[in-house]
């Protein structure tokens, strides 16, 4: 597990890595930690939504922000600044299937809860899923 730090040192090491200049390297590397960090989270956001609310892909990619059914399998495409980055949904779950990064680049493998996020950092496509609790904070309120 990496460090979810925004540490100068790993804005550096992706602007080395990557040849981007300084704001990208930071996007990047905002983008990285969020992405672990919603990862990494503890359980208060899964709580929530899992207990029937709906759930959705949201992809962020440099030309918006697309929301994919859960319920529909396919094979979705996202262009990125390095090409085309595939998302897939299947059984209820999705994973970035396939993206045009120069190195082996860590893209989480398959979320389906939410809460839960899968990046391509040097195609800036972001795969979050997102819950949308019915009204009620099933936390809060106990029947
Ligand atoms: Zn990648």
């Amino acid at each position: 597990m990496a460090e979810p730090t925004g540490a100068p040192g790993l804005t550096l090491g992706i602007s080395r890595l990557l040849g981007l200049n300084r704001a990208d390297a930071r996007l990047a590397a905002a983008l990285l930690v969020v992405a672990l960090a919603a990862t990494a989270l503890p359980l208060w956001r899964a709580t929530s939504a899992t207990a029937g609310g709906e759930i959705w892909f949201v992809v962020h990619s440099p030309s918006g922000t697309t929301r994919l059914p859960v319920e529909r399998d396919a094979v979705y495409e996202f262009a990125g600044p390095l090409g085309t980055t595939l998302v897939e949904v299947r059984d209820g779950r999705a994973r970035i299937l396939d993206s045009p990064c120069p190195h082996p680049c860590r893209h989480g493998g398959w979320v389906s809860r939410p809460g839960q996020a899968a990046a391509c950092v040097p195609n800036r496509v972001v795969l979050q899923v997102t819950g949308s609790p019915t009204g009620e904070d099933f936390d809060a309120e106990t029947h």
